[in-house]
């Protein structure tokens, strides 16, 4: 079942209709009994031009660091950026982490979970190097056991990048499944997702026994809103509105900002 979440489509959502009041109107106003799960990109950062181009302001670490406090622990950053990333973006901040949309994991007790780099992964990554030498404006990111081409600031090559990340993704079998997102196409391990990474770190503490909260941006998301809806939590997405699983919405990563703040404050 999850499997066939990993590689869901914006067209095979349902038009759902999420609350949406003004600024973080609508969402809960104290952080007692839930297990916040929060994407990074596009949810508590502005989206940046290129991928390594984005800035933690120091207020939102801080205010980050006491809803973990406030959370007793249960507060997990949940990205599409490897776990060694998210650490040195969000340093000693006292949270669980999921990286790669859930293929890595760091759990509470300090304990991890992560999928060793293969060698097809790094012909696929070579394959994708050459390939986005004609595209230019084209990033390649690689994050170890995935890899990303952003077209941001090159959106003319779209369909170019998208048609040959699904080559390479055949060329990888059914070990890799290829992930869309805003200006984004992705190849990561399959089975794992940021659902499957929800689901996971709830089953122990300090999450399990509490309510989930997920919020996030993008598609890969909505396998998170998925599990939290499943598991009777509440699931907020951040945007313009778009066909969603989430049952609550805000327009920016800045009134995700400003509710944390509230929360903490
Ligand atoms: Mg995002």
């Amino acid at each position: 079942m999850f499997d066939a979440m990993t590689d869901i489509q914006e067209t095979e959502l349902v038009p759902g209709a999420p609350v949406r009041l003004p600024g973080y109107a609508g969402l809960p106003s104290a952080p007692d009994g839930l297990a916040i799960f929060l994407d990074v990109d596009g949810t508590l950062l502005d989206i940046a031009p290129r991928p390594d181009a984005i800035v933690v302001p120091d207020r939102l670490l801080e205010d980050l660091r006491l809803l973990a406090a406030r959370t007793g622990g249960a507060l997990a950053l949940v990205s599409g950026r490897n776990l060694a990333l998210l650490k040195r973006l969000f340093p000693d901040l006292p949270c669980s982490l999921a990286g790669l949309h859930g293929v890595e994991i760091e759990f509470p007790d300090g304990t991890s979970f992560a999928i060793p780099r293969s060698d097809e992964l790094d012909a696929a990554v070579r394959d994708l190097v050459l390939a986005a030498a004609q595209w230019p404006g084209v990033v390649v990111e690689d994050k170890g056991a995935a890899f990303a081409a952003h077209y941001r600031l090159a959106p003319d090559f779209a369909s170019a990048v998208e048609a040959r990340m699904v080559k390479i993704a055949e060329k990888l079998g059914d070990k890799a499944i290829v992930q869309r997102g805003k200006s984004v196409v992705e190849i990561r391990p399959s089975g794992h997702d940021k659902g499957t990474a929800l689901k996971a770190l709830m089953t122990s503490p300090p999450f399990a026994g509490r309510q989930p909260l997920a919020i996030g941006d993008d598609l890969t998301d909505e396998a998170m809103f998925e599990a939290a809806n499943g598991l009777d939590g509440l699931s907020v997405r951040v945007g313009e509105p778009r066909a969603t699983l989430a049952r609550l919405a805000v327009s920016t990563p800045a009134d995700v900002r400003s509710w944390i703040r509230s929360l903490v404050r």
